[in-house]
């Protein structure tokens, strides 16, 4: 048995026994049956829709005392909400944008934390009684840009089904609604890499820890909103100057765009109940199945049914293109990355499937599994996480750990109990 400390300490000495969550359950799959002696940190990780992410900015608007107070501020046409801290006088702008804040049907806080990232020069317009303001900037100009994760990391995050007869539209689809009579379902969650089900008990992910957020270092703060202990959550906040822009995005649902944000971190294991919580798999994670309209649950799937290891990709038979006037698969891709010219190597696809079921041809190919519930079996039309990248992300943390760059965090504070 050791500590964090002991843990922390082989990390520094590039000793440590690292897997990435994929490789450990691997073994453990096959049956095997690792010890303490056999693995020192276990690395997981998550992509996906998360709406409880906003971001804080302090924006260069104009020059010392040409505005007394700014009003309003709007970055790409996306409105924040101005303050906390009026800055009188200062020529510079606190503020927040909500990841769910909407420009219009296509763009919301999501992409705009990606743009931003990307370096992607954004316009910002301020109003104060002195008029308007406009420049256009990019992330550098920036004097502070924190993502904060107010929830986020869902231990066992929900799918959804629609028991009604019409289509209902909700941010837990893509932009075509939910088909009713549980015909259809949409899933979240990365199952047995995701960081909470390998620490369920949050005795590691707590205030002070290390997470990357979007690729970059961050700390967590504790649970997050809505936190229980069926289903844990975690609140979180790390700078965006050091995030890449492939770990985050936008999502488009049936209800205006979504935010797409990822979270990783190393699990130290320094316990045979540590050694327990991280040989979780996929088989015995619960998937719980909610009704989109109340979110109750309808029944209790398993990861197991949607993660089936060969399945993170969606694969593309270019050459079976039919080349329709109007491509349905590229108008109704929620993340816009045009699948009609293929979804091998194409960043911006998260592997949700969507375009699986939308291609007049069917040249796209991904087993998105279905879910048994009561003798019918509900297919997976969408998937709101990509496992694929989370893991990406662990392999990231892996490396991280292996250059003994990665501190695992001490509970540097305590929160107010
Ligand atoms: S819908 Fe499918 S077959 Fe038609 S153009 Fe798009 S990708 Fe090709
Ligand atoms: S799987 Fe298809 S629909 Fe989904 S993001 Fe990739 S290209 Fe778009």
């Amino acid at each position: 048995m050791s500590d964090i400390k002991d843990i922390d300490k082989k990390i520094k000495e590039k000793s440590a026994k690292v897997f990435t969550a994929s490789e450990f359950k691997q073994i453990v799959r096959k049956g095997g049956r690792p010890t303490l002696d056999d693995v020192d940190v276990v690395t997981c990780g998550t992509f996906g829709v998360m709406s409880g992410t906003m971001a804080v900015f302090t924006i260069p608007v104009a020059g010392l005392t040409e505005i007394s107070k700014t009003d309003t501020i709007k970055i790409n046409g996306i409105e924040g909400s101005v303050g906390p801290c009026p800055n009188e006088s200062l020529g510079v702008v606190d503020c927040i944008i909500n990841g769910t804040a909407h420009r219009d049907h296509d763009y919301g806080g999501g992409h705009l934390f990606k743009d931003l990232v990307a370096r992607v020069p954004v316009s910002v317009e301020a109003t104060s009684k002195e008029g308007v303001f406009k420049k256009t900037l990019t992330l550098d100009d920036f004097a502070f840009a924190r993502i904060i994760i107010t929830r986020g990391g869902f231990k066992n995050y929900t799918a959804f089904a629609n028991p009604s007869e019409s289509t209902y539209t909700t941010i837990f689809s893509d932009t075509q609604g939910l088909a009713g009579n549980l015909k259809e379902a949409s899933v979240s969650g990365c199952g047995e890499i995701n960081p909470l089900e390998n620490d369920h008990s949050s005795r590691f992910i707590r205030n002070g820890a290390t997470i990357l957020i979007n690729g970059a270092p961050g700390t967590v703060m504790g649970p997050g909103t809505r936190s229980s202990e069926a289903k844990p959550n975690l609140s979180a906040f790390a700078d965006m100057k050091g995030m890449d822009p492939h770990m985050m995005g936008g999502f488009r649902t049936s209800r205006g765009p979504e935010c797409l944000t990822s979270l990783a971190t190393a699990i130290p294991v320094v316990d045979q109940e540590a050694l327990d919580a991280v040989s979780i798999l996929d088989e015995d994670a619960v998937l719980p199945i909610a009704d989109v309209h109340d979110r109750k649950p309808l029944f209790k799937g398993r990861y197991s049914q949607i993660w089936k290891g060969n399945n993170l990709d969606v694969v593309s038979d270019l050459d079976s293109c039919l080349h329709c006037g109007t491509c349905v698969a590229d108008e109704l891709c929620p993340l816009g990355a045009s699948p009609s010219s293929g979804t091998e190597g194409n960043v911006l696809c998260m592997n949700c499937g969507l375009c699986v079921s939308t291609c007049v041809g069917g040249i796209f190919e991904c087993d998105l599994g279905s879910i048994d519930y009561g003798g019918q079996s509900v297919p997976v039309k969408v998937r709101q996480s990509d496992r694929r990248r989370g893991e990406e992300l662990c392999a990231r943390v892996k490396r991280l750990v292996e250059e003994g760059k990665w501190n695992l965090g001490n509970g540097q504070w305590e929160s107010t109990p």
